[in-house]
Order: structure tokens, then sequence, then C-alpha cells
């Protein structure tokens, strides 16, 4: 095992759904978790303890199914399901990557992964086992992103990496206004002040009610999670 320099001894990556899905971002596409595996295998050869909160989006939300009529909590938790079975998929793509892995879930299913226990997730973390957590916080109506905050301050990790699409946070749209500027750094003030979006607010203001940093980046492009944990600086926007 490589031990180059990594900064942080413990994350939480959080992955949105979308980022197993096909073209349109829906459903699974096995391809896409060995292409994730790959990314993480390369921060867990580093040495980084690392527990991945995946998302659901790619096969349902619950407030979709509620703005078409169905009754919400019925409709997270089909959600909630969801994510357990993203993180089943990713589980698959790491074990063949070769990194031993445990899915935990906050809403029981005893045959297909562990129940969430915050002390035997940080015992598999010092083990060297990539932990997967889905099943978000087990309730109605919360996002995985509060998921990842409230796991990262519960595991102590050091940090809670947001993987997205885009480098960083701008001050505007960049899809929308190209004179949109990508932050370095922020501070949760700034965020909450220019409204910029980050994470959820129940989930943003977990983080920073227990002082829990955030970096966004892209995690399609290069190696780009890889030179975070490194600690190179200009990867992403890290709020703290
Ligand atoms: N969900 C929930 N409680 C939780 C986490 C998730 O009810 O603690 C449901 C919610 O309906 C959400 C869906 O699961 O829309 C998928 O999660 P999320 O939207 O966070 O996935 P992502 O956007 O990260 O893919």
């Amino acid at each position: 095992m490589d031990t180059t320099n990594p900064i942080y001894k413990r994350i939480i990556l959080k992955l949105s759904g979308e980022a197993l899905g096909g073209p349109a971002g829906m459903g699974i596409d096995p391809e896409e978790a060995e292409k994730i595996a790959r990314k993480i295998k390369q921060i867990h050869d580093l040495g980084v303890q690392t527990a991945v909160v995946i998302g659901g989006g790619n096969l349902w939300r619950g407030a979709a199914g509620a703005a078409r009529g169905m009754d919400e909590p019925t409709s997270h938790h089909i959600g909630m399901i969801g994510t357990v079975m993203n993180g089943l998929a990713l589980q698959d793509a790491l074990e063949r990557a070769g990194v031993v892995t445990r899915v935990q879930t906050a809403v029981q299913m005893n045959a297909v992964a562990e129940p969430y226990i915050r002390l035997r997730a940080i015992r598999h973390l010092e083990k060297g086992r990539v932990v997967i957590i889905t099943g978000g916080l087990g309730t109605p109506y919360f996002t995985t992103d509060t998921a990842a905050a409230l796991r990262a301050s519960e595991i102590k990790a050091d940090i809670v990496i947001k993987a997205t699409k885009v480098n960083g946070v701008y001050t505007a749209d960049p899809k929308k206004d190209p004179t949109a500027q990508r932050y370095d750094k922020l501070t949760y003030q700034q965020v909450l002040k220019d409204k910029l979006q980050v994470m959820d607010m129940t989930a943003f203001t977990l983080c920073e009610e227990n002082q829990m940093p955030i970096l966004v980046l892209d995690f399609w492009n290069d190696d780009d999670l890889l030179r975070a944990v490194q600690g190179e600086s200009g990867v992403g926007t890290l709020i703290s």
C-alpha cells in the first residue's frame, strides 16, 4: 500500500446517485460503478480511511413521488431503499477492483447489508475496509447529504468530500453565467450570506455546527479526488 502523504486520515465521500446512472443519470450502469470504484481505490491505496455515503436520485426521489400524489413518507422510503441498491452496485464494483468493503444501511435489510452501527463502521475503517453507508438516515424527509454531514461527525471524519460534476462553488451558475468565478475557499458564513448552493440547509447547518469542513470537487475531472486528499491546493472549493 502506498502511503504518500494523504492530508486526511478519514473522510466521508458523498456521491449522488446520479454518479452511478447511465447517460441520463438514471438507473445503475455497472461501467460507471467501475469508474467510481477506480477513483475510490486510488485514495484507499494511499491509506485514506474512506466511508462513502451514497444517494439515490438516479432511481427515485421522495419529493418527486409526492408531487405526483404519492403519500410522501412512503415515497421517501422508496428513495432510501434505492440508496441501498446503489450501495450494493458500488460494493460489487469495489470488490471486483480488489477493495474490501462493507455496506451498512440505516434501513434494516439483514440479508443484504449490515445495520449502520457507528463503532462497527469505525472498526471497519480502521481495518482498511471501505464502508458504504446507505439508507440515508433511515428517516423520511431527509437527504443523503444530511446523512453525510451527520455520519461524518459521528465517525469523526476529517472532512466531507462532496463529489459533483462541477469543480467547486461558483459566484453564480457557471453553465448560465460565463462570468461566474470559482471560489478556492469559503467560510460557512459566506455561504449562508451569499446563499451559495453547497448542500441542502439541514446538511450544511450540521456541518457548520460541528465545524466539519466540506470540500466540493469535480469527481470526474482527472485525479482531482486523489490530488485533493494529497493536499493539492486549487482543487475544488473548501468550506471551513
Ligand atoms: N431519503 C430519505 N431520508 C434520508 C435520505 C434519503 O427519505 O435520510 C430519500 C429521499 O426521498 C431522497 C432519496 O432518498 O429523495 C434519495 O436520496 P438523495 O436525494 O439524497 O440522493 P442524491 O441526490 O444524493 O442522489
